[in-house]
């Protein structure tokens, strides 16, 4: 609560240069839960200065010192489980049981990858023919920029990579969920990371994140969030010529195959788009059914979508939560509109709150059938409860279709041959394709094809993203 207003730069916790308040709302309740600073450019310039001077040592800092400092992160972050656990929900909505059972625990599991992968890492070679010696080093001083969906593991996964590569960091989380984040900048303080390698600045997109992308001393800038936001910082990180890595946006297809055990299908098929209250990046908001399925998936989907229960963030359960803001409501409001006037057919859910609400941002959970992929309902991210589905006749039109879109972060496929998922998952334009529901490790790599980003997250491939190799010639 204490550091709810300054910002963890060098090491101290520091009063803003100038900064205006912003208050963070509970989506549950509209309430105010805490009031944060806003920084500025002038911040950024002191957080810079310090990840530049603690660059300096923290490049040559061992393997053991940097394993050390993440095993220490890991155990401190691990003993406050409780309290990263409450504070998600309360800041953007995700419930109690999906923060207790996944968005705490990425945490971990990302601190634990990035130690084996920096464990496992070569960093000094010969060159293939021998002549001269590759040498891994850290790409320098990173700026992160990440949203509010999943707080905790979108710090964590470009965090603790970076710091093992040797980099040194500013921070600049979302806006509407800052306090987990000031409550990982003091895991990281505890843990007894060196002065100026990690610090943290609160502000908006168009103050402290401009000023993080446009920064002549930041050599990279890794950003999560809207593709929108991706494109204005890729720009403004040109006239450096940043490193760019961009974790964006989807509208993720998921395949349902007639030979697929429908009914857990149907399961998989709504939670794999309204977890986390329909706001994650690789949602299965498009659902692809096989024709001769078509009308026994849509009772079973619509069955799961009616029995859907919505209800208060902070309590335990399989309910889901509220949408983070007003915003993202209207938003969601606006996309159910355009779903109906493009002519779906809205078979469960629809606009307004849900029955038994009068406040709070919760979204009726929607399904709309018989879609088709030209539609905005197919085309558009939703980041909400709302799911589509779209019949298609033969495997080579699920790809068409799946692949048709700006968009290639995940796909899903649902299909009791294994033929046939090896093959289809094959021509999928998609960074990860989830089988049957299987979730993956923390060491596979994460990222997108097409407008879903550049680069990768999580395990060795995300470690890399924070290292440049030198080539010295014996
Ligand atoms: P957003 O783009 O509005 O904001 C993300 C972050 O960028 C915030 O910290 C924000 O303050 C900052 N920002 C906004 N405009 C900026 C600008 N012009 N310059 C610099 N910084 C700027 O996104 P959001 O609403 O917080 O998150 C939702 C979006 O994030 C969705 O599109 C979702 O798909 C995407 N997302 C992607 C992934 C992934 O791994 N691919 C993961 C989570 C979320």
């Amino acid at each position: 609560m204490d550091n709810y207003k300054k910002f963890y730069i060098n090491g101290e916790w520091v009063d803003p240069v100038q900064s205006t308040d912003f208050d963070v709302i509970h989506p549950g309740n509209e309430e105010k839960v805490a009031t944060i600073a806003l920084g500025s450019k002038a911040d950024v310039d002191l957080a810079v200065e310090a990840a530049k001077n603690a660059f300096e040592s923290w490049q040559f800092s061992t393997v053991d010192e940097r394993v050390a400092l993440l095993e220490r992160m890991i155990e401190i972050y691990n003993s406050r489980a409780e309290e990263f656990i409450k504070i998600m929900p309360l800041e953007m909505g995700t419930t109690m049981s999906f923060s207790r059972e996944v968005q705490m625990p990425v945490g971990t599991g990302h601190m634990e990858a990035a130690i084996e992968a920096l464990k496992e890492h070569q960093f000094e070679r010969p060159s293939p023919r021998g002549g001269s010696l590759l040498i891994d080093e850290p790409v320098g001083i990173v700026g992160m920029i990440t949203p509010w969906n999943w707080p905790v593991n979108q710090i964590v996964i470009k965090v603790a990579p970076a710091l093992a590569a040797g980099c040194t960091i500013v921070l600049k989380p979302s806006e509407y969920s800052p306090l987990s984040s000031i409550m990982l900048a003091e895991v990281i303080d505890a843990a007894g990371c060196p002065p100026g390698v990690f610090n943290l600045v609160n502000g908006d997109g168009p103050g402290v994140g401009a000023a993080i992308s446009s920064h002549p001393d930041i050599d990279m800038v890794s950003f999560t969030g809207s593709t929108q936001a991706g494109k204005a910082i890729t720009k403004a990180a040109a006239d450096t010529i940043k490193r760019v890595t961009l974790e964006l946006g989807g509208k993720s297809p998921n395949l349902l195959f007639a030979d697929a055990d429908l009914k857990e299908a149907a399961k998989i098929s709504v939670d794999s788009c309204f977890n986390n209250n329909g706001q994650s990046c690789d949602a299965a908001s498009r659902l692809l059914v096989e024709r001769s399925v078509y009308d026994e998936v849509v009772e079973l989907v619509t069955a799961e979508v009616a029995n859907t229960q919505v209800g208060d963030p902070m309590e335990e359960g399989d309910h889901i939560g509220p949408v983070v803001n007003k915003r993202q409501f209207e938003n969601v409001q606006r996309m159910i509109q355009v779903g109906i006037d493009d002519g779906a057919r809205l078979a469960a859910g629809g606009l307004g709150l849900p029955d038994g609400f009068n406040k709070g941002y919760y979204v009726r959970p929607t399904l709309f059938t018989d879609v088709n992929n030209d539609m905005n309902i197919a085309r558009q991210e939703v980041f909400g409860p709302v799911l589509a589905i779209l019949p298609f006749d033969t495997e080579e039109e699920a790809i068409e279709i799946a692949n048709d879109t700006v968009y290639g972060l995940s796909a899903f496929v649902q299909s009791s041959d294994s033929e046939r998922v090896n093959r289809v998952s094959r021509k999928l334009r998609a960074g990860v394709v989830n089988v049957n529901g299987n979730a993956a490790d923390y060491d596979v790599p994460f990222g997108g094809y097409k407008q879903s980003g550049n680069g990768r997250e999580a395990g060795p491939q995300g470690f890399h993203e924070y290292l440049e190799t030198k080539a010295v010639t014996l």
